[in-house]
């Protein structure tokens, strides 16, 4: 076991995306929310889909997802995390149609299930234009 985090492609961090690559230093996976009807935008854009609001601002949800699918990675296509590991699609709990691309961890390959629960872990990623916390997917032990 090691605690390096592994080697990835760090997503790039603008003024409309901040609150959700930096969440995780407080525990918080945040989305855009709608404040007059409550819907959560992802991928980040500064008008609700729904209603064409501009009375958008980041919240917190839950954490908690659900495994929508998922594929297993054995091969190395780049430097990244230890093989095999998990690409997964998780939908959160609060609203299924925000999907999350991310991988699944801390999960023994066998004992994945489409539509298990999951909740979110966060990898610290140090990087000299503004840290970023990756959020991942882990087995929801409740
Ligand atoms: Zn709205």
């Amino acid at each position: 076991m090691t605690t390096d985090v592994p080697f990835r492609i760090l997503p790039r961090v603008t003024d409309s995306n901040r609150h959700f690559w930096t969440g995780g230093e407080v525990g918080e996976l945040r989305f855009l929310r709608c404040a007059d009807c409550g819907y959560y935008i992802h991928p980040p854009i500064p008008i609700c889909p729904m209603d064409h609001s501009k009375n958008v601002a980041p919240e917190a949800v839950s954490g908690k997802a659900t495994l929508a699918t998922y594929s297993v990675n054995y091969q190395a296509w780049m430097p990244g995390p230890e093989l095999p590991y998990v690409v997964a699609i998780v939908e959160i709990v609060e609203q299924p149609s925000v999907r999350l691309t991310t991988n699944l961890v801390n999960c023994p390959l066998d004992e994945i299930q489409i539509g298990m629960p999951l909740r979110v872990t966060f990898e610290h990623h140090e990087d000299p234009e503004g840290d970023v916390w990756l959020p991942l997917f882990e087995p929801d032990p409740d």
